[in-house]
């Protein structure tokens, strides 16, 4: 079975990990018109938020 040579320091795990970290989708489809919208923001496209409408669609 191949096994690693060496340990893997707590450095080298460190670099490998700097990736793993989750990030916050800085955009998400509108539940209303599929629309892409910011999490937490009403809708440009259409209005809404949190499945009503808020502002009446249209620019
Ligand atoms: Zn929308």
């Amino acid at each position: 079975m191949a096994v690693p040579k060496r340990k893997v320091s707590p450095s080298r795990r460190g670099m490998r990990r700097s990736h793993d970290a989750l990030k916050a989708e800085a955009f998400h489809e509108c539940g209303n018109c599929g629309e892409l919208k910011r999490p937490h923001h009403m809708c440009n496209a259409c209005g809404h938020y949190n499945g009503r409408e808020i502002v009446a669609a249209g620019l």
